[in-house]
């Protein structure tokens, strides 16, 4: 890790142009959508953009309007679908970028097509149908008056439907019954859309664990976020590695401070951690402020770990805002030493899976809540514009 940072999180872009592979050589001859909402789940919104797309994806995803346009003003002029609008968004610049928009309700599908009146040219559309997970999408019940009002629009030449979707509750158990009643029903959407004489146009149902997982909800496309990451979707049922993935971030930094306790001493906020004899305690500069869990603190029998000199390290107590505490034993640790909290764990290193547990969540937040006052560093090459070559 470079020396003048406390702390970095090292992004690798290879890394996320194989796992795209990887998805994509699953689900072929469906197409890959990467999903890169919330700054690419914490990697970095454009470089991940670019490498996935190197990659082999020929979508990009993203929840909000203005993650889509962040795109455009990168200069990625790659399909891109936002799925959640609400009302009040300024929806032209969208459709003036050609940025696809997903619609669930005739508020919404008027409020796409009065920006597409605007600009003057057609809005793009993805209609979201709720198969079963009530969260966004259309309810059955209001489907048909939703296709009948899309219909009107595509006739007028206000809207192309471009894709139709839906998004599963519990994917990541393959044998829930919900798994296939979420598809019957999606097969009913689609079927209620020719009815009504609307072409679903590109049919998507499959997140990073469907993609797997379960092969009927490939169809056209697959949204894949955590897998492009490089984690497993359902550890429970394959780690990341049995699946052919590599973990893109790497949360490292660098010890602050390094001293000898006597046995007995309690350490950090509310002495929760008593050393049980004379130690040594290495300072890492990153805390909850920087997305560090402080579920993952010291509970008594497990908590986070961190990777000093050779070793997985426990945190001594409670995680703080800028810092936490590990117990280095008799080790001769020295300020400056590299601490890996989280990495592809080919090192000894814990994973965001680990972290994760120790933690009772699930690694999408973990690797999704790194702070922003921590530092990307993105390496590896996928994607990355490369200077021309000069003559000899
Ligand atoms: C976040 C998200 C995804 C990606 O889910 P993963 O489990 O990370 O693959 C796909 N589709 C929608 C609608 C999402 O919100």
């Amino acid at each position: 890790m470079p020396t003048e940072l406390p702390a970095v999180a090292l992004v690798d872009l290879d890394a996320v142009a194989h796992n795209v592979g990887v998805v994509r050589s699953r689900v072929a001859p469906a197409a890959v959508m990467a999903v890169v909402k919330a700054d690419a789940y914490g990697h970095g919104l454009v470089p991940v953009a670019r490498a996935a797309l190197a990659g082999g994806a020929s979508w990009l995803g993203v929840a909000h309007v203005h993650e889509a346009l962040a795109l455009r003003d990168a200069g990625i002029d790659a399909d891109v679908l936002a799925w959640i609008l609400t009302p009040g968004t300024d929806l032209l610049p969208a459709v003036e970028a050609g940025v696809d928009l997903s619609v669930a309700a005739t508020w919404s599908l008027e409020a796409v097509v009065a920006a597409a009146r605007a600009g003057g040219r057609r809005a793009r559309v993805h209609l979201e149908v709720d198969t079963g997970m009530s969260r966004g999408g259309s309810s059955p019940s209001e489907w048909p008056a939703l296709l009948d009002a899309v219909a009107k629009h595509v006739d007028a030449g206000d809207v192309e439907v471009r894709g139709t979707w839906a998004h599963f509750a519990s994917a990541d158990v393959p044998a829930d019954p919900s798994v296939p009643a979420q598809l019957e029903a999606f097969e009913a959407a689609l079927a209620t859309a020719h009815e009504h004489g609307v072409d679903p146009g590109l049919r998507h149902h499959a997140n990073s664990a469907a993609a797997f997982f379960v092969p009927q909800a490939r169809y056209d496309l697959v949204r894949a976020g955590l897998a492009v990451y490089g984690l497993s979707p359902a550890p429970d049922l394959a780690s990341g590695a049995e699946l052919g993935l590599v973990p893109a971030m790497t949360l490292a930094a660098r010890l602050a401070h390094v001293r000898r306790v006597p046995a007995g001493a309690g350490v950090s906020y509310g002495l929760t951690y008593t050393v049980p004899a004379d130690t040594t305690l290495g300072l890492v500069p990153l805390g909850y402020g920087d997305g560090v869990p402080r579920h993952a603190s010291w509970d008594g029998e497990r908590s986070g770990e961190v990777l000093v000199a050779g070793a997985r390290r426990r945190i001594a107590g409670r995680v703080c805002m800028d810092q936490v505490v590990v117990d280095l034993g008799d080790e001769a640790a020295l300020p400056g030493d590299p601490a890996v909290v989280f990495g592809p764990g080919g090192d000894g290193e814990a994973t965001a899976d680990d972290w994760a547990q120790a933690a009772g969540t699930i690694s999408w937040e973990v690797v999704t809540r790194i702070g922003a006052r921590v530092p990307r560093r993105h390496t590896g090459t996928a994607g990355v514009p490369q200077p021309p070559e000069v003559p000899a």
